[in-house]
């Protein structure tokens, strides 16, 4: 039997920058089919134009490829076999086999306004049912308003749902879940704006694209029957489905996007310095675990290592310290000649002093903006000498001709602080050194006076 190439994809909305949470669900279906020599495909779910935002595609498709979660078909670089991988480019489609489920009875029109909806809604409530289930023969109007109604094209469609009947699929991550159809109830397959639902849309897409297997986020779960009854309308065979377990905070919340404080967006951590891959293998681990609890692992082990069944049945805590330290463990194990690469090292020295300051000061620095930045007290230095022995000098001269007091001490300090116009740190830190040879201690006037007279001036000679 020809086995079937596995197809994964990541199916986002352009309403936004890439997130943690996308990431992982991208992540998963790219490892799942890189494991399987097979195609990971990215597609875009625009059909909420509203929501749509400008750069949206393009960013999430960058942001990924970035991470090292690179799709073999995009957008920005489809397969002709399979048209176009945009969703607002495909409503011919959507319609064609809308209308194919009308005609065999599988969807209906649903004329209901939005006020006859509302009530309907009440009245489910009001008998104290926990979900709203459409009901097909609630709306009560004449055939004359019906007709007026479609002409004007003022309907959605719903499908026609069979009544009590199971849908299941084994779950790649939980097993076995079943969900019956009179609890899910009739739902909207094309809107009234023309644009098909998500649910519809989505379906369609997978069985053109000859998905084999989907990884998404635990709140699709309630989307798979509904889904599952559309392959069954048209007889089509539908994919695996895995569903993955949220991403909490370390308080065990859901993470939200709105929590400012935890960096929830790809783009956040390009920008900062970070080194992707510290990334690609943190959040394999938020979710997956590697068979000998592995924690530091190049692409190609994590590809070779991935089994889906070790994916986690339990919530995942994002923890940024573990992020962090995923990202030191990098950059104090790269290479020189690899750590180069991403930083600037923006400074008239030879190659072999280069490398000694990055093997230098590589170790301990999360992200590579950060190591770029200790190159700074290396650019200036000989400014900085002349104002140390500026400092020093002008401050024995003051000293030496002062009686020995604490006052007269701290009167030294402010004098010298007005001749040479050095303040802060660059005016005491000289002056410590050179009177009490310790970087740091109490007021300094103090702890010099307690040398005394002879040695301190002894030191300040020297
Ligand atoms: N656009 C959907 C989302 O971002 C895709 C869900 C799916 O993978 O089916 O959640």
């Amino acid at each position: 039997m020809n086995k079937k190439r596995i197809r994964t994809r990541y199916a986002p909305s352009p309403t936004g920058y890439l997130h943690i949470g996308g990431a992982r669900s991208a992540l998963f279906g790219y490892l799942f089919a890189k494991k399987n020599n097979g195609d990971f495909v990215v597609r875009t779910e625009d059909t909420d134009i509203s929501r749509n935002v400008k750069d949206g595609e393009n960013s999430q498709i960058k942001n990924l490829i970035w991470l090292g979660i690179i799709p073999d078909e995009s957008a920005l670089n489809p397969n002709p076999k399979y048209k176009t991988y945009r969703q607002s480019e495909k409503l011919e489609r959507y319609d064609f086999l809308i209308n194919e489920m009308i005609e065999k009875g599988d969807a209906y029109y649903a004329y209901d306004t939005k006020e006859e909806l509302e009530e309907q809604h009440k009245y489910f409530e009001e008998q104290g049912v926990a979900s709203f289930r459409y009901k097909r023969n609630w709306l009560k109007i004449s055939e004359k308003e019906k007709e007026k109604r479609h002409n004007s094209k003022e309907y959605s469609i719903r499908i026609a749902l069979k009544k009590n009947n199971w849908y299941s699929w084994k779950d790649i991550v939980r097993g076995k879940i079943s969900i019956n159809t009179d609890d899910i109830g009739d739902f909207v397959i094309r809107k009234q704006d023309g644009y098909p639902t998500y649910n519809f849309a989505v379906v369609v897409d997978d069985y053109d694209m000859e998905m084999t297997h989907v990884f998404r986020g635990e709140e699709h779960i309630s989307n798979t029957p509904k889904q599952l009854a559309i392959y069954d309308s048209f007889g089509w065979e539908a994919p695996e489905f895995g569903h993955l377990t949220i991403i909490t905070n370390m308080d065990g919340k859901k993470l939200s996007k709105r929590d400012l404080e935890t960096k929830q967006f790809i783009e956040q951590y390009k920008g900062e310095g970070y080194y992707s891959h510290a990334i690609f293998n943190f959040l394999t681990l938020l979710g997956w675990t590697h068979p000998q609890a592995k924690e530091v692992m190049e692409k190609k082990e994590i590809i070779d290592s991935f089994d889906p069944k070790r994916l986690s049945k339990s919530s995942s805590k994002f923890n940024m310290d573990k992020m962090n330290w995923f990202s030191k463990e990098y950059i104090q194990n790269m290479e020189y000649s690899n750590l180069k690469k991403f930083i600037n090292l923006n400074i008239n020295k030879e190659e072999e002093w280069k490398k000694i300051f990055i093997e230098t000061f590589k170790k301990g620095s999360v992200t590579f903006k950060e190591l770029e930045k200790k190159l700074n007290i290396y650019k200036n230095p000989l400014k900085g000498k002349k104002t140390f022995n500026e400092v020093v000098k002008k401050f024995s001269q003051i000293l030496s001709n002062k009686e020995w007091t604490i006052e007269n001490i701290q009167e030294s300090i402010n004098e010298t602080k007005i001749i040479t116009g050095v303040k802060g740190k660059k005016l005491f830190m000289p002056i410590r050194l050179a009177t009490t040879f310790e970087e740091h201690g109490p007021e300094l006037h103090k702890a010099i006076w307690l040398f005394g007279k002879e040695i301190i001036m002894d030191r300040l000679n020297v």
